[in-house]
């Protein structure tokens, strides 16, 4: 768990570009991390998440980051801190692995994949995948009329993954770095009409 704690810490303050080198990649440090938890099945979920380069790990680290700014999570004892982060961290690994699973039975999602590479938004030349905009906790599930995922998806979309996750339950990093949205093709209505100057006046707000 210290490690945990301590890895956050090191990345207070850090840009966005910063993420890969922040992420723990080595097998040992991953070890570490997951050393926290008792049972040896929640150890080995959280192993298998973090080995992922698509985990959302600068994400995690930045709502954690979030977090201390928040008067509720301030006024939690450290003791109570520290389970609320290993909650968070296994509740983010269980679902990452959910719909990684899916997107490898998906072959459609993966052909759209390449899409990841040039969206709509960076067609436009504005989009440089902070993820600023997928960090603004819940929103309208408004998604297509056909989607191929479970229906209670839809519903993490809006309620988010539990009481401290601060960030879309979608959200994943493209290596070596920057935002991916998992199921970019069939992403809600919010997500569609987020166009430049939504992008800019966010920006500004985030950005010195
Ligand atoms: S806030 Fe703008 S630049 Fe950042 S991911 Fe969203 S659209 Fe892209
Ligand atoms: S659904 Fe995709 S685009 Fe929309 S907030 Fe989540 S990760 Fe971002």
């Amino acid at each position: 768990m210290s490690f945990f704690v301590r890895k956050f810490r090191q990345s207070n303050g850090k840009t966005w570009l910063n993420r890969a080198a922040m992420a723990p990649r080595h097998p040992s440090e991953i070890r570490r991390i997951a050393r926290g938890y008792e049972n040896r099945s929640l150890r080995r979920m959280v192993q298998q998440a973090l080995a992922s380069p698509y985990f959302p790990w600068f994400f995690l680290v930045r709502n954690l980051q979030n977090l201390t700014s928040e008067p509720r999570w301030r006024r939690l004892p450290i003791r109570l801190r520290e389970v609320a982060s290993m909650r968070l961290l296994l509740e983010r690994s269980r679902f990452f692995l959910e719909l990684a699973a899916w997107r490898r039975h998906q072959p459609a999602v993966l052909e759209t994949s390449a899409s990841f590479r040039l969206t709509h938004e960076e067609a436009l030349g504005y989009c440089n995948h902070c993820g600023a905009c997928c960090e603004i906790a819940s929103g309208r599930a408004q998604f297509p009329a056909v989607t191929p995922f479970p229906a209670r998806w839809q519903g993490l979309f809006a309620a988010g993954l539990g009481r401290w996750h601060r960030f879309c339950p979608f959200l994943w990093e493209r290596p070596p770095g920057g935002s991916l949205c998992a199921i970019h093709p069939w992403r809600p209505l919010a997500c569609r009409v987020f166009e430049k100057e939504e992008c800019d006046y966010l920006k500004k707000g985030l950005i010195p």
